[in-house]
């Protein structure tokens, strides 16, 4: 068992440049471009998307469902600040774009994120973890099955406290399905079997196939799903492991070694801002003008009447 991991269920999609339309993003898709699952065109995909995204998704899994969280600090309270002490699951909108190598890419991610351990299919109890190097071995503690889970390489410099990925694109005891452009008919792809390099027939929505010819199994690459006809339009759940607390937590305890840029994860909870200076108006100076004048004119008039009142008219 994994002391101090813990999860979050997320759930992820973007909006396709080309048709417009929500596109799920089933796994931790890091190489800089995403497929769309409705009309297949491959996009470039900003990294401040998936950065700010999983900085989302560490806050909740270390702050949310308590005031001061998972990493409570001795002498410092957050819970007056925390903006996840009342829920158990939030969801992340991004807007507007980003620029990555001069180039202007949408952000357009909507990710959803709930505190949630993850659990056997089969047997619905909440599975255990071992961490092996880069790679997370799941066990079921009824029926034993297990499962190997590994991080994209490149994981840690989107996200220093995640630990782990669950779901099915990132499992390593599967062998993937071979994709090549099918040589007789021009735009479909051919599969074959990674084993025996035996021709693959694949029904539609099938995500595993297994070789008639060696009985192997092996797994279809998400990417390729659209060109079967079998992508999933609606997004499906998939699991995060973090470690540690998250960067939302140091801002709210002022981390002074934090860098005061957190762009969007700033934003989000800053909740007071200092009061904007006021620029000065025409109106604001005729008044600065106006008054003291009004003024010395109404004491005068006074000074006079009184003066007539007592019968010392001065002579204007
Ligand atoms: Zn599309
Ligand atoms: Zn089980
Ligand atoms: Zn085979």
């Amino acid at each position: 068992m994994l002391r101090c991991v813990y999860w979050v269920r997320v759930s992820a999609e973007f909006q396709c440049r080309a048709c417009g339309h929500a596109s799920p993003l089933n796994y931790l898709d890091l190489d800089g471009s995403v497929c769309c699952a409705r009309c297949g065109l491959d996009q470039a995909f900003a990294a401040s998307s998936w950065r700010e995204a999983l900085e989302h998704a560490h806050a909740v899994a270390d702050l949310a469902g308590s005031a001061e969280g998972r990493h409570p600090s001795a002498w410092l309270s957050i819970g007056s600040e925390n903006p996840f002490k009342d829920v158990t699951s939030a969801a992340h909108h991004q807007s507007g774009f980003a620029v990555e190598r001069g180039m202007q890419v949408p952000q357009s991610m909507v990710l959803t994120t709930a505190l949630a351990e993850p659990q056997c299919e089969g047997c619905g109890v909440p599975l255990a973890f071992q961490r092996l190097g880069p790679e997370l071995r799941s066990s079921c503690p009824r029926c034993s099955q297990t499962r190997s889970y590994r991080l994209p390489p490149n994981a840690q410099s989107f996200a220093p406290g995640l630990v782990g990925v669950m779901t099915e694109e990132h499992r390593t005891d599967q062998a993937i399905t071979r994709v090549a452009d099918d040589r007789e008919k021009p735009g479909a792809i051919a599969l074959t079997c990674p084993t025996c390099g035996g021709g693959l027939q694949v029904a539609a929505g099938e995500r595993v196939v297994t070789c008639e010819y060696c009985r192997k199994s092996s797994r279809i690459p998400e990417k390729t799903l659209f060109r079967l006809g079998g992508a999933s339009p609606t997004p499906e759940p998939w699991w995060l492991a973090f470690e540690g607390p998250s960067k939302t937590r140091r801002l709210l305890e002022r981390d002074p070694a934090l860098p005061a840029d957190l762009g969007t994860v700033s934003a989000d909870i800053q909740a007071v801002q200092s009061p904007k200076k006021k620029k000065l108006t025409p109106l604001d100076l005729a008044l600065v003008v106006m008054l003291p004048l009004f003024c010395l004119l109404v004491a005068g008039a006074l000074d006079y009447f009184v003066l007539q009142e007592l019968g010392l008219v001065i002579p204007l």
